[in-house]
């Protein structure tokens, strides 16, 4: 589950933020969009018709604070633009499968990871607090495309 806009205004006032109209705005961007990742110039593209006031300078800003304030997570899947989507409210974060093909992220939350980590803690002495993973492949989609040729 995405983080509140309660949390988030409770994340800012923590460290002196103010959630003005346009962070809220941009935040709102993420709300309305959920299992996007979207990346700096997307958000632009979706609030510049409704907001001319707000540049692109003040989107990626925008971005920079709230990632900063782990409201937003920050990735990057490989084609050279850093993404965003609202942070989880659980620490464990949901994991990505990206298409090599389009280049659509899917989202998965069930993960085998958790048995992982505990070997890992046995084996290794380290105490695992949390993971990331990306699995790289072809989207069911692009697989039918293949097919139908
Ligand atoms: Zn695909
Ligand atoms: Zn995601
Ligand atoms: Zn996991």
């Amino acid at each position: 589950m995405p983080i509140k806009l309660e949390d988030i205004r409770t994340r800012l006032h923590a460290k002196d933020y103010k959630l003005t109209p346009q962070r809220q705005l941009i935040v709102k961007v993420f709300s309305e969009n959920p299992n996007e990742h979207l990346s700096a110039e997307d958000v632009y593209g979706l609030v510049k018709e409704e907001h001319p006031e707000i540049g692109l300078a003040t989107v990626y800003r925008t971005l920079d604070l709230l990632a900063q304030l782990d409201i937003l997570r920050v990735m990057n899947f490989g084609d050279g633009r850093s993404r965003y989507e609202l942070t989880d409210i659980d620490d464990h974060h949901h994991h990505h499968l990206i298409c090599l093909q389009c280049g659509t992220v899917a989202e998965f939350n069930d993960d085998l990871l958790e048995s992982l980590e505990a070997v890992v803690q046995k084996r290794n002495g380290f105490k695992v607090q949390n993971h990331q993973l990306k699995m790289y492949g072809i989207c069911k989609e692009c697989q039918s495309k293949e097919n139908e040729k």
